[in-house]
């Protein structure tokens, strides 16, 4: 094949394939241009997941009608105009692509009319080709609608996921907008339904609930830190409060969103000896730098951009959470931990808090490690759920375990073959639950019909994952069904349940859910089982009878995988004979 300049159609639809990705990305688009026309309220009419239909409308300064064909045609944009304006970037946009890249894979029409003209003005572009405009009456501001998007790409269509996906992609997005942005009114609707609805009058708490239902935004900690030209402002989660995953963390910068990697470690290093390793928090953090000390001009859909500081940016970052940390949760310091293997002679003074603290750290890092996975289950992204079924560990899975007693109501102590158990009743509960409960699923699994239904409205990205996980719930006992917008019917629950409340029995099982690309079944079981076992289990703090401690003893004898719970975390620690006569000096460390 001879070179040749590609056509004026086959180079817009690559170069609009940068920008627009999804549905989310054309919604990601028109929001940006109404905020940076000044709008104070934008509403977004969503219809078919985006693909039939997404409308942006706002009350921005507009378009004159003498530029509107301008603005639809590529690199055309009134917010720069030469190569230094660059790296002092004060809007959103600047590269003068969206309009066109859209157009040119959609039927896209734009009505717009400037605030200092007296009519408006509508220009349609049908899959690239632009039509004569109309005059018209319309009120100031803008609106964009934008039908049938990819109909002349139908490749990009197939590689969309499903409508419960892509709308919530969009929902996510215009609810980070929201909060970036609580000074402008936003609405979003799809399909006819409500889905965001902000005041505008600048409270980001309201947002926050929005984005994650009111009980975790009460709980949310406030971050406020100003230094120099830089501030930092936004919300980070409590310790108590967590995820097994990082995508709940993110970012504004100068009122952009973007993906972070050095920012998220920066976050997940602030909560360093708070959370359980494979745990993070959650934030939502807005930062404001001058214009000059970030470079937004590194990525096509302005989804990453570079600091011109990078380490000033980390330590800002990091430091702004954990005052906000330190100054709302009490945490126990461990001073002074007792080194492991130096003999007793030696320890002199550090007293029995310290061995205690020195032995669980020292078991935690892995003591009966050789043997056993805890560190391997502790270092491995849980996110992956492949911890849930953990493999036999062969010739350790049925210690057989002597009662001695119950330690400060959280822990279990035992004597096996080969030394002293310490058992956490609560991750024991959990692993002895869920493979009961996995066992029983092959048949069905119990359920109790409530006497009273129970409905409960969650926020729409749960709502919308719950609707897809109803068919896995029902296998599990909950019967669950959709009553209006947002709101679900509780009819059943399993009976490992009994006597818990149905709300918050179903909010467990929401709360954590990933969207998962493309989920096994059999994952996602295992994964809503676990979340339910957990739920179920007894509390580190209940007080056991013996004979609900020897139960416990002997159902984790039973299982398969004894040494862990559901998620990865070990369920018991041991300390052999061995070790216990060194550590008393029975045996001198060599
Ligand atoms: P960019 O935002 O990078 O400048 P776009 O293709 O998104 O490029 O938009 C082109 C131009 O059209 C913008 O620079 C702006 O002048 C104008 N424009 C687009 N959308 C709006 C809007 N909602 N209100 C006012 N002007 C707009
Ligand atoms: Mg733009």
């Amino acid at each position: 094949m001879s070179i040749q300049i590609l056509r004026p159609e086959v180079a817009s639809q690559i170069a609009a394939g940068e920008v627009v990705e999804r549905p989310a990305s054309v919604v990601k688009e028109l929001l940006e241009n109404a905020i940076d026309a000044k709008a104070s309220y934008i509403k977004i009419n969503v219809e078919g997941a985006g693909k039939r239909l997404i409308e942006v409308a706002d009350d921005g300064i507009g378009i004159l009608s003498s530029e509107l064909p301008i603005a639809v045609t590529r690199h055309a944009t009134s917010k720069i105009t030469d190569s230094a304006d660059l790296f002092e970037i004060e809007t959103l946009g600047f590269r003068g692509e969206a309009l066109a890249s859209i157009g040119s894979v959609s039927r896209f029409t734009i009505t717009s009319r400037n605030n200092e003209a007296s009519v408006g003005t509508r220009l349609r572009v049908n899959g690239g080709l632009v039509e004569e405009p109309q005059s018209l009456g319309t009120p100031v501001g803008t609106t964009v609608r934008v039908e049938d998007l990819f109909f002349n790409v139908p490749a990009r269509l197939k590689f969309l996921k499903s409508d419960v996906t892509e709308r919530r992609h969009i929902d996510e997005l215009v609810t980070r907008y929201a909060f970036a942005y609580p000074g402008i009114r936003f609405h979003l609707h799809q399909d006819g339904r409500p889905v965001l609805q902000t005041s505008g009058n600048g409270d980001r708490r309201e947002v926050l609930a929005a984005l994650y239902g009111a009980d975790i935004a009460r709980q949310m900690l406030k971050v406020i830190n100003e230094e120099d030209d830089s501030k930092v402002i936004g919300f980070v989660s409590p310790i108590s409060l967590t995820r097994s995953n990082r995508r709940m963390i993110n970012f504004f910068i100068n009122g952009r969103p973007v993906q972070d990697a050095s920012l998220t470690a920066a976050v997940v290093q602030a909560y360093h000896t708070f959370l359980m390793v494979g745990r993070f928090p959650l934030a939502m953090l807005y930062i404001e730098l001058p214009v000059n000390a970030v470079d937004v001009n590194v990525h096509p859909t302005k989804a990453e951009v570079r600091f011109r500081e990078p380490k000033r940016v980390f330590s800002i970052m990091q430091g702004s959470v954990r005052r906000a940390l330190l100054a709302h949760t009490q945490i126990p310091e461990i001073e002074n931990p007792v080194e492991w293997m130096r003999p007793l002679a030696k320890t002199n003074s550090t007293g029995i808090e310290g061995s205690h603290w020195g032995i669980s750290t020292q078991f935690e890092r892995g003591l009966d490690v050789s043997q056993g996975r805890f560190t391997g289950a502790d270092q491995s992204d849980l996110k992956t759920g492949h911890d849930i079924a953990s493999p036999k560990i062969s010739g350790l899975d049925t210690p057989i375990l002597r009662l001695v007693g119950q330690v400060a109501t959280t822990f279990l102590v035992a004597e096996g073959p080969d030394g002293l158990y310490l058992i956490d009743q609560h991750a024991a509960h959990e692993r002895v639950l869920f493979e009961k409960l996995m066992a029983q699923r092959k048949e069905s699994i119990p359920a109790q019909v409530l006497l009273q239904p129970v409905t409960v409205e969650l926020p729409s990205s749960s709502a919308r994952l719950l609707i897809d996980q109803l068919p896995i719930l029902s296998r599990l006992g909950f019967q669950v069904e959709p009553f209006g917008p947002n709101t679900f019917i509780i009819r059943s629950i399993p009976t490992l349940l009994h006597g818990m409340d149905p709300t918050s029995a179903l909010m467990v099982l929401v709360e954590d859910f990933e969207e998962d690309e493309s989920p096994l079944e059999t994952e996602i079981e295992a994964k809503v089982v676990a979340r339910v076992c957990k739920r179920a289990a007894v509390k580190a703090g209940q007080v056991l009878s013996h004979e609900e401690q020897e139960m416990l003893l002997s159902d984790l004898e039973a299982c398969d995988s004894p040494r862990t719970c559901p998620h990865g975390r070990p369920t018991m620690i041991h300390l052999s004979v061995d070790l216990l006569e060194r550590q008393f000096g029975r045996r001198g460390a060599r």
